[in-house]
């Protein structure tokens, strides 16, 4: 079954009691034990949820996986991983990751002495270089944030298990649709549901996907100590986006090569990032692990004064943190998702004060040319 079809009619697409093809809303707490000395299936509604365990079980088969977390944010997700670590263990970090990833490891993790190394793993070497003997994982983000660098994940994957370490990919720039680590020989896939999962600009949701049965366990240990699972009503909402996941990714996807290849030839901008230009440095390996540019990009203005003048005056976008929206949503990193990164760490990166990322949506694109065009020019 192929993906389109597979997010429609997966398991679990039908209510096994009733017949309905909208999962109920399993709003309980509790659950009546028929017999005292077998319980059944569920006892209480952090440990499992019905509806819970649909969004789990549909994300995992999407992924490639077998076992599916729903978590209540995407840094619930991220964080709970993480927490299947030790003290003394050692990972390696892709270096442009996502700002509330940075703080949870330089800022929590780091306290319980989990050691952490930023490498930039687009240079596979760098990740070969960090390695130690008490390397555990390596997190990795491809197309990196926000300056969509790639990633090669099937040579790190095999570093990593050259030194029995476990990779970990954030997904969420690309969703399921467009990539898939774990079928690549990634171990976990961690999502920001926030954003093109979920895709309505309406719902905070974080996933984790697995294909190993132990390591499963460990997440779903973690998921049910920590305990920071997502709510049915919300397990809901983000079941109903997954059914139009592919075609709202692909008309996004759609808008955003025509954005970057219009902004390509204006003289304002100095430099566009995505991974589907000819230009982009990563392209090759990254269509040799994804199946598209996906729907983000970002670009540079000659100075701040500019840069500034057009995140006032941009219209028929939101100027907004987060991204994966129906509606198109311009963001600007040093004030918003990278916020919390020193200013120095961050230029060493390549986040400037004129960088700015777009997240396409659905709309018609000649409109937000329009509008980018009219906020270029004075
Ligand atoms: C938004 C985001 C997160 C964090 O997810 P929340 O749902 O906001 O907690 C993690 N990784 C990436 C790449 C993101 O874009």
């Amino acid at each position: 079954m192929k993906f389109g079809t597979k997010i429609l009619h997966g398991e679990g697409s039908i209510d096994k009691n009733t017949g309905a093809l909208s999962t109920p809303i399993y709003q309980t707490s509790t659950y009546h034990q028929f017999d005292i000395e077998n319980f059944g299936k569920y006892d209480y509604s952090r440990s499992a949820n019905p509806t819970r365990e649909v969004l789990e079980n549909s994300i995992a088969e999407l992924e490639g996986g077998k076992y599916g977390y729903a978590f209540s944010s995407g840094m619930a997700a991220i964080s709970s991983v993480l927490s299947i670590f030790s003290a003394g263990d050692h990972i390696i970090v892709c270096g442009d990751v996502y700002g509330g990833t940075y703080r949870a490891v330089t800022q929590l993790f780091s306290r319980f002495n989990i050691e952490f190394t930023f490498v930039d793993a687009s240079e596979n070497l760098n990740i070969k270089n960090a390695i130690k003997e008490n390397t555990k994982a390596i997190y990795l983000e491809t197309p990196s944030n926000p300056l969509l660098k790639i990633i090669d994940l099937k040579a790190s994957i095999k570093l990593a298990k050259e030194c029995g370490a476990v990779v970990i990919v954030d997904n969420t720039f690309m969703s399921p649709y467009l990539q898939r680590p774990l079928e690549l020989g990634a171990d976990i896939v961690v999502h920001s549901a926030t954003k093109f999962i979920g895709g309505h600009s309406d719902v905070i949701a974080g996933l984790a996907v697995t294909r190993d049965e132990a390591i499963g366990k460990r997440i779903y240990q973690i998921q049910n100590t920590f305990g920071a699972i997502l709510g049915p009503q919300d397990c809901w909402l983000i079941l109903r986006g997954l059914k139009t996941l592919k075609v709202r990714m692909k008309e996004s996807q759609k808008n955003a090569e025509e954005l970057a290849s219009w902004l390509e030839d204006r003289e304002e901008v100095e430099a566009v990032y995505y991974p589907g230009l000819d230009s982009h440095k990563g392209k090759d390996i990254h269509f040799s692990q994804a199946y598209g540019g996906g729907a983000v990009l970002s670009f540079k203005l000659k100075n701040l004064e500019k840069t500034t003048e057009f995140l006032n005056k941009v219209t028929n976008v939101a100027v907004a943190v987060s991204l994966g929206a129906v509606e198109t949503i311009v963001s600007y990193p040093v004030k918003m998702s990278h916020a919390s990164i020193p200013k120095e760490e961050r230029e060493k990166l390549g986040v400037t004060d004129t960088l700015i990322r777009v997240s396409l949506g659905i709309e018609d694109i000649e409109d937000i040319i329009k509008s980018f065009e009219d906020a270029l020019v004075k």
